[in-house]
């Protein structure tokens, strides 16, 4: 087994109060992630909180338990002076928001499945081979004895199902399905993880139709992208919350390799989702930008005006397309 698993799961045994914290712009393996954590040492018997310092989309608190999850705020108000921080699903410290302003004042271990990781706990236990980190907090608890029951497993397959897109990507292997099936084993309803995504809002349907306006391509329809402005989101009567998936909308269509989805989350603040078929690397990209990722999945954050920012990625994106393709084509 890994060492700093080992250590993780030794000092998390020894620790009574512990900060379990995600990364900001949630998604459904860090949600996952967080709460299996929090319940897992809850039903040990420890003190734990839970925070994000990011607003939680709408659509997770189809799960009860998600209110547990605190904002940054309400973690410092509450005097909790936890001896162990446990992080999950990020890949550096600007990924927890405010939260980095504990790092280096509590004992912090990282989990996490990204490449893109910088390291940044006192222990890390950081490995791409998992599609998610969410089977890596089964391991945790698994290691500490956690007992499992339906609503702990249910919440637990959150995370695999949606990072491997509902079994689907090329991250969806054998270790994926075993510990699916060992969750499910457990109690785990895939039906009522599908229901956080089986819950739209009509508005969001006219905000794909307004997403599927914008549609550009590039390299023979290879690259394609859209966009959403933050008016965009306020004339549709919704927020980025509601794009949830677009970007997978986007990498649906034949012929494409790289898909690219700007959502003007704030006015001259946009959030930048890169998502590819077979062989382009997408976390290379998003680290050129700033940001992180995996190699079929990354991100990244830019200020500025929206159509420069289009504009400047899209170069940027087409010279490491064409470099990455020549590359490919000479293996
Ligand atoms: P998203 O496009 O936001 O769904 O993110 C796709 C993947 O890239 C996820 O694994 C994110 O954790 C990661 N990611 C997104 N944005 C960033 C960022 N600014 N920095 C590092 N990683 C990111
Ligand atoms: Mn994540
Ligand atoms: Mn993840």
């Amino acid at each position: 087994m890994n060492r700093d698993f080992l250590s993780i799961v030794g000092e998390l045994n020894l620790a009574k109060k512990v900060l379990v914290v995600g990364h900001i712009m949630p998604d459904g393996d860090d949600i996952s992630s967080v709460l299996s954590a929090t319940l897992g040492l809850q039903k040990l018997g420890k003190e734990v909180l839970a925070g994000i310092d990011w607003r939680i989309p709408w659509y997770f608190y189809e799960f009860d338990e998600t209110n547990i999850i605190k904002g940054y705020d309400e973690v410092i108000n509450s005097g909790f002076e936890p001896d162990f921080m446990l992080i999950v699903d990020a890949s550096s410290p600007d990924r927890i928001g405010r939260f980095q302003e504990s790092l280096g004042k509590v004992r912090t271990a990282v989990v996490d499945h990204h490449g893109t990781n910088t390291l940044f706990g006192t222990l890390n236990w950081v490995d791409t081979r998992f599609g998610s980190t969410a089977q890596m907090v089964l391991r945790i608890n698994t290691e500490l004895g956690v007992p499992y029951d339906e609503r702990l497993a249910t919440i637990n397959l959150m995370g695999i199902a949606t990072d491997t897109g509902f079994f689907r990507y090329s991250n969806a292997d054998e270790t994926v399905f075993a510990d699916a099936t060992k969750l499910v084993s457990m109690g785990g309803k895939a039906y009522l993880v599908s229901r956080i995504f089986e819950n739209k809002r009509i508005e969001q349907f006219k905000l794909l139709s307004t997403m599927e306006e914008h549609i550009r391509t590039e390299n023979d329809g290879q690259i394609v992208y859209s966009y959403l402005s933050k008016e965009d989101y306020e004339s549709n009567n919704c927020t980025e919350d509601d794009s949830g998936g677009f970007v997978g909308e986007l990498r649906s269509i034949q012929g494409v390799e790289l898909a690219i989805f700007f959502s003007e989350y704030e006015k001259n603040e946009v959030h930048i989702s890169f998502r590819s078929k077979d062989w382009f690397d997408c976390s290379r990209l998003a680290v050129l930008l700033g940001g992180g990722g995996h190699p079929r999945a990354a991100g990244c954050t830019l200020k500025g005006e929206l159509s420069v920012i289009v504009e400047q990625v899209i170069r940027e994106a087409k010279l490491m397309f064409n470099t990455q393709l020549e590359a490919v084509k000479n293996i």
